[in-house]
């Protein structure tokens, strides 16, 4: 199974006496036992299997197998959320004194814990600029212990060299972290370049019909024995559900991605070729500054196109209400386009020199470009920057 895409489709747990094909959902909080033996045997870890879905089970164990598959990673831990996965992956890793250094431009609850909750537990990290990869070894600390980072960055899709990241980290002896939700498994794998951690949201394109959230944390065994351990007495585990669903939906990630990605492609071409000549970012653009790179270390430019209305905040919100086909919801990596403005959503808790500073301008309109017709899709934008003017 050399292929990704067979990867994605024939990854799976051994079928049951009733011979099923397509996996069943194990809706169970428990497992029993054979025999008392058994019971303590699976209990002091001498055995594999099941004991308690908190711990484990058969639907969140075939996710991460597919993932791992999918990843080039050896283990991994299924969460009920992105930020399960990303807090679980740093809290079950670092101990008070200890500092992490991260790309300024991170999620927003992500920024959360790394601003609000980590210092409470005398956690402490330094944000380092995502335009300025060179003052970044300056910023390692004697107690650095991880390197967190997303790439592409939300919502500014500016990229972080992975080649160059992961031989900083392996330089310094760090764990390299890094949140794949933008990118996915199937246009990006972090783990080739020497990434610990993989953390995803499979809230977005995992899923990519905007049903369920979920998370995942991959990387080796060694790391994932201990993130496990944490996991199974804190309790951040996925659904049996959810597990089922998102192993459904990874069966055609790299059929929705290859759409996703031709359709943003082509938003993104149709909004620079526009005559009031929009600042347009997306990673397969020429025009974008790290162009070369992404074609690098992506497979393709992914499914989300950012770019600036000349005319600040009152054209953009004029831009979001004059839409009609895309939806106006905070999530993203749905078969549905998206809109959103994020400097007053997703990231309106930052401060105006924090946005600033992530390439957010009140203008700025970020499009998580679905699966319509393309030309659906670009004749809604067509018409809602024409209303806006
Ligand atoms: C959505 C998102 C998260 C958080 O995931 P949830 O599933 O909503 O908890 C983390 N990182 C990135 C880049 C995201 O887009």
């Amino acid at each position: 199974m050399s292929h990704f895409e067979t990867r994605a489709v024939r990854t799976q747990a051994q079928p049951s006496d009733f011979r099923e094909h397509s996996v069943p959902l194990y809706l169970t909080s428990s497992f029993t036992f054979e025999d008392a033996e058994q019971a303590r045997a699976l209990f002091a870890d001498e055995l594999p299997g099941n004991i308690y879905t908190r711990y484990s089970n058969p639907n969140t164990s075939e996710l991460i197998e597919k993932l791992c598959q999918m990843e080039g990673t050896e283990d991994g831990i299924a969460t009920a959320s992105g930020m399960a996965a990303m807090f679980t992956s740093m809290a079950a890793l670092l101990r008070s004194g200890d500092h992490v250094l991260a790309c300024r431009s991170v999620f927003g609850s992500t920024h959360q814990i790394f601003t609000q909750i980590f210092p409470r537990w005398g956690i402490g990290h330094t944000y380092v600029d995502i335009h300025a990869p060179e003052t970044w070894e300056a910023a390692i600390q004697p107690n650095t212990r991880m390197i967190f980072v997303e790439t592409p960055s939300n919502p500014a899709l500016d990229l972080i060299d992975l080649t160059w990241l992961g031989q900083l980290a392996a330089r310094h002896g760090l764990i390299l972290n890094v949140d794949n939700c933008f990118a996915t498994p199937y246009l990006q794998n972090p783990a080739r370049y020497g990434a610990h951690l993989i953390t995803h949201s499979a809230t977005k394109f995992i899923d990519g019909q905007g049903r369920a959230i979920g998370g995942a944390i991959l990387g080796s065994r060694e790391l994932i024995k201990d993130i496990r351990y944490f996991a199974r007495h804190t309790g951040p585990a996925m659904s049996p559900f959810n597990a089922w669903l998102l192993s459904k939906s990874l069966e055609t990630l790299a059929v929705r991605m290859e759409r996703h990605c031709s359709n943003a492609l082509q938003l993104a071409q149709f909004i620079e070729a526009s005559p009031e000549s929009f600042w347009v970012k997306y990673p397969f653009l020429p025009s974008h500054p790290q162009h070369a790179l992404a074609k690098q270390q992506m497979r393709l430019g992914g499914g989300l196109v950012s770019f600036e209305l000349q005319g600040g905040l009152a054209r953009a919100s004029r831009f979001l209400n004059a839409i009609k086909l895309l939806s106006l919801t905070p999530n993203l990596g749905d078969s549905r386009s998206i809109v959103i403005h994020p400097a007053t959503t997703t990231h309106s808790k930052l401060k105006e020199e924090e946005r600033a500073a992530v390439g957010i301008t009140p203008g700025l309109v970020r499009i998580s470009v679905g699966l319509e017709h393309p030309d659906d899709i670009v004749a809604d934008v067509a018409q809602a920057i024409e209303a806006s003017r």
